[in-house]
């Protein structure tokens, strides 16, 4: 059956009534970075063979829009590195151009986007979450391992050109960037990008301390509103973020607060892998494998069937918590997996 015809299906609703609208798609889990609070530096990934084709993933992503989903972000590891990945792109973009899907959108680190913007919008994106946790180039080096901030930047204005709209994602490190989270802000509000902080999750053994890396985003916000005037906003994107105005530069800044501030109780999102694991919570082990109800037959009935039954067993929330006697990650997945 082709997703974008008109859905009777009656929608996805899980144990806590919530509606599930939102997937998020981690379509690669390698990356050209190795940001130090999301990878190690000696990382083990995949084999290719159990990746799931890129048709394969459009059938998934379908399926989920025909049972309701009506917002869909690549992510990954970096999405934009992926072999071939805008023929993806272009394919789920015919959802929305029938109306089935609100909106396409991607998280990427913006190595690639120079390259790619311009084709993004074609396929129907409009807003992209960049991830720059500073704009020192030497420090950006450092938290990415191997990227360089100029060329993330080139990739921006080329963001702007295509006239896509930028969300700057920036996680806040103790120590690496909590100097420079003013300056963020100033530079946000200068280029017109909307700016959100979020904090450092534990996921996966990534070497270091993850007590070393927490700034709990309280404190970042009682720092900034010495400088800013920080006015509350009832903007929602659909996600975690719960948004302030920057009087000062008319910009929104977000703070994405697991650890401090739970908002696990307007949950509307799952998370499926590029191996077709879904998890119905990012920070919870559960999951279910939608791979082999994709394969055991070309009609959908099974694999429907497979996420309704995964949808009913999603959890009330998360359990993060870094503090002396949590130090070590809550889930052995590293963010990579799941996409954030
Ligand atoms: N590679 C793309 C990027 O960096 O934007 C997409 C995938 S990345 C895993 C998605 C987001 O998760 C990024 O904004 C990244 O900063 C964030 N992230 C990665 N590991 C994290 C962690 N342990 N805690 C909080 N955020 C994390
Ligand atoms: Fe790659 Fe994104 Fe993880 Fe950085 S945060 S290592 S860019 S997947």
């Amino acid at each position: 059956m082709d997703a974008s015809a008109p859905s009777s299906a009656p929608p996805l609703i899980d144990p806590f009534q919530r509606r599930i609208s939102y997937l998020r798609v981690s379509v690669t889990d390698r990356c050209d970075f190795r940001c130090v609070y999301c990878m190690s530096e000696d990382m083990t990934f995949l084999p290719k063979a159990d990746v799931l084709s890129l048709e394969e993933l459009d059938r998934l992503c379908s399926a989920f829009v025909r049972l309701g989903v009506r917002k869909l972000r690549l992510t990954g590891g970096e999405p934009l590195v992926r072999r071939n990945i805008m023929s993806l792109f272009r394919g789920l973009g015919r959802h929305i151009k029938s109306g089935a899907l609100d909106e396409l959108t991607v998280t990427t680190n913006g190595s690639q986007l120079a390259k790619y913007a311009g084709e993004l919008r074609e396929a129907g994106v409009r807003r992209i979450n960049v991830s720059i946790d500073t704009l020192d180039p030497a420090k950006f080096t450092a938290i990415t391992r191997w990227g360089k901030l100029d060329v993330v930047l080139d990739g921006l204005r080329a963001a702007r050109e295509a006239g896509l709209t930028v969300k700057i994602n920036a996680v806040a490190l103790k120590g690496v960037n909590d100097d420079e989270l003013d300056r963020m802000v100033a530079w946000c509000g200068d280029e017109g990008h909307d700016l959100t902080f979020i904090e450092v999750m534990p996921m996966g053994d990534i070497g270091p301390n993850r007590l070393d890396q927490y700034l709990p985003l309280s404190l970042v916000r009682s720092r900034l509103s010495e400088k800013w005037t920080l006015e509350e906003s009832d903007y929602r994107t659909g996600g975690p973020a719960r948004y302030m105005t920057v009087k000062e530069t008319g910009g929104r800044l977000g703070f994405i607060t697991p650890l401090t501030h739970n908002f696990c109780e307007s949950c509307n999102r799952v998370r499926l892998t590029c191996t077709g694991t879904l998890y119905m919570c990012l920070g919870q082990d559960d999951a279910a494998d939608l791979r082999a109800p994709l394969r055991a037959s070309d009609s959908d009935t099974v694999l429907d069937g497979a996420i309704r039954e995964a949808i009913a067993r999603k959890p009330k929330g998360h359990d993060f918590i870094i503090d002396r006697r949590h130090t070590g990650p809550a889930v052995p997945r590293h963010m990579s997996v799941t996409g954030g």
